[in-house]
């Protein structure tokens, strides 16, 4: 059985740090792999190779390191089909959906070519006078990324390209779910160019994951996964001096207007809700239907439209599935058990996905789409993030109280609004409590240049990934105030020297 290292100064590592864990093919069953669990040593070795390329590399010029991700962005595009297979092989999401994953991830890596551009700062001539005044961006030193299981090639790359464009050096430690990816994208940008040692991959758990939030020689902390780990990442790595941007669980709700489009809504909400089997952040998890009438029409097309959905293995079919596999069983049994709960606590089932078994592939991870109607606030269903095929319909009477509703959930990540009414979407936009907004668009991920992140307890730090806000968490900036009182201008001889 093949057994995952690390990936430390420009270089595969076996680790005999003596733990290890096994990942999945998540539509088999079956174990794939193991991963190596690094030890705090191991995790040392690589902050140690992180911090003596540090000098060399801030000292390339930004042009010179964008032109690593150029390269790096094409190795990424000549590799995307193996990267992708990978993906869906260990994550269990389908095919395109990788690639998909992949591209969003690339999208981040163009924007780091840009660097040279987004660190020219400021520059304010005559302050006072014969007084200048410039600012520096200047990278941070050693730079740490710890990443969640459901997006293995997106999230590390909304991390990295843009702290080493920026001229950091980094620490990456993936979910020990499905490791593989993490390390492919280390070797391709070795082959891009980049000197031994700027980027590393330590796998692991706890004992990996707080030596980066401790060691003084770490100046910068991303993490992305669930929330009580953010917290936590937050609070630890606050304490211990670093800059910390830790982002959290979600519920997104999608609210539904009388006046929205029927067709629109029912196709936007089944991507949304069952896409990636639901794994991901951003989600929408609780369809808001103001009025009995919408709801009634929605949960009618909606039962329809999932009788028509097929679900099985992510890779190598044609034509594809919509949803593949949950990532293990453990994670499929958590999700079961939520659905029971929902039972138990007074929602109407309408589909139930419990029974679900995949033909040809009985021992897989899956769990069926399932649909809930009559949800409230107070069921765990509604309360908590499942992160599984399950959409859940809460009934309202009026706009204003789905507002109420959604401002008064503990996660802000992203939420959606479907209507025809522009002053209604406006004000939705304006005074919702949640950091990503959809207007008629179910899952508003923000663009490379823009920036990713939620509000409450769906982020802990100011600064949100990516966009100008990824540029700013990965530099520090210097301003220069400066007066040049004399200098050898007056005294200088311009005219042409002559021996008489
Ligand atoms: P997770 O919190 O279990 O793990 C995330 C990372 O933290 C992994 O690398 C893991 O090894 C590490 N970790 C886990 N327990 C730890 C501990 N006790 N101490 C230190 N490190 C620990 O999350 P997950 O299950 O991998 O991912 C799913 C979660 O991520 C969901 O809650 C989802 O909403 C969230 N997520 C959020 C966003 C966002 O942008 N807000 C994006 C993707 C995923």
């Amino acid at each position: 059985m093949t057994m995952l290292g690390n990936y430390i100064d420009g270089h595969n590592l076996a680790s005999d740090s003596g733990r290890d864990a096994p990942v999945y093919n998540p539509a088999t069953g079956e174990e794939s792999l193991r991963v190596a669990l690094s030890s705090a040593d191991e995790t040392r070795t690589a902050i140690t190779a992180a911090e003596r390329a540090f000098d060399g590399w801030r000292r390339v010029s930004p042009l010179k390191r964008a032109r690593v991700m150029f390269r790096f962005k094409a190795l990424l595009e000549a590799n995307a089909e193996r990267i992708a297979t990978q993906i869906s092989r260990e994550h269990g999401k389908v095919y395109s959906d990788a690639l998909g994953e992949l591209t969003r991830g690339m999208e981040v890596v163009e924007f780091a070519c840009g660097m040279p551009h987004l660190l020219k700062g400021e520059h304010s001539l005559n302050v006072g006078g014969g007084v200048d005044s410039y600012s520096m961006m200047q990278p941070l030193g050693v730079c740490a990324g710890i990443s969640p299981f459901n997006f293995p090639a997106m999230v590390p790359m909304w991390m990295f390209p843009i702290a080493i464009a920026a001229g950091n050096t980094f620490v990456m430690k993936p979910s020990e779910k499905d490791p593989s990816v993490p390390l492919m994208l280390a070797e391709l940008l070795t082959e891009a160019g980049l000197p031994d040692g700027v980027f590393n991959v330590v796998n692991g758990d706890k004992e990996a994951v707080d030596v980066l939030l401790t060691d003084d020689r770490v100046q910068a902390v991303s993490f992305v996964g669930s929330t009580p780990i953010a917290e936590y990442i937050y609070t630890t790595a606050s304490s211990h001096g670093k800059r910390v941007q830790a982002l959290g669980g979600a519920k997104n709700h999608m609210v539904i207007m009388p006046d929205a489009d029927p067709a629109q809504v029912v196709n936007s909400l089944m991507g949304a809700a069952f896409g990636s089997a639901g794994e991901r952040c951003m989600a929408i998890s609780v369809a808001v239907c103001v009025g009995d009438e919408v709801a009634d029409h929605l949960v009618r097309d909606l039962k329809q439209a999932i009788a028509d959905m097929s679900v099985g293995p992510g890779t190598g079919q044609d034509p594809e599935p919509h949803m593949g596999p949950l990532v293990t069983r453990e994670h499929a049994d958590k999700v079961l058990a939520y659905i029971d709960s929902g039972v138990e606590q007074g929602a109407r089932l309408v589909v139930d996905g419990r029974a679900f078994k995949a033909v040809g592939h009985e021992q897989g991870f899956f769990v069926g789409p399932t649909l809930f109607d009559h949800v409230k606030p107070g069921m765990r269903i509604y309360d908590e993030e499942i992160f599984g095929p399950v959409l859940s319909v809460v009934r309202v009477d009026t706009y204003d109280e789905a507002v109420r509703l959604i401002d008064a959930h503990e996660y802000g990540n992203g939420t959606a609004i479907f209507t025809r009414d522009g002053d209604t979407a406006r004000q939705f936009c304006e005074s919702i409590q949640v950091g990503m907004v959809g207007v008629n668009v179910p899952i508003p991920v923000p663009m490379a240049f823009h920036s990713f992140g939620g509000w409450k307890r769906s982020l802990f730090g100011p600064l949100h990934m990516h966009g100008q806000d990824g540029v700013r968490f990965y530099t520090r900036m210097k301003t220069v105030t400066a007066r040049w009182p004399t200098g050898i201008r007056g005294g200088a001889e311009f005219s042409m020297p002559t021996m008489g």
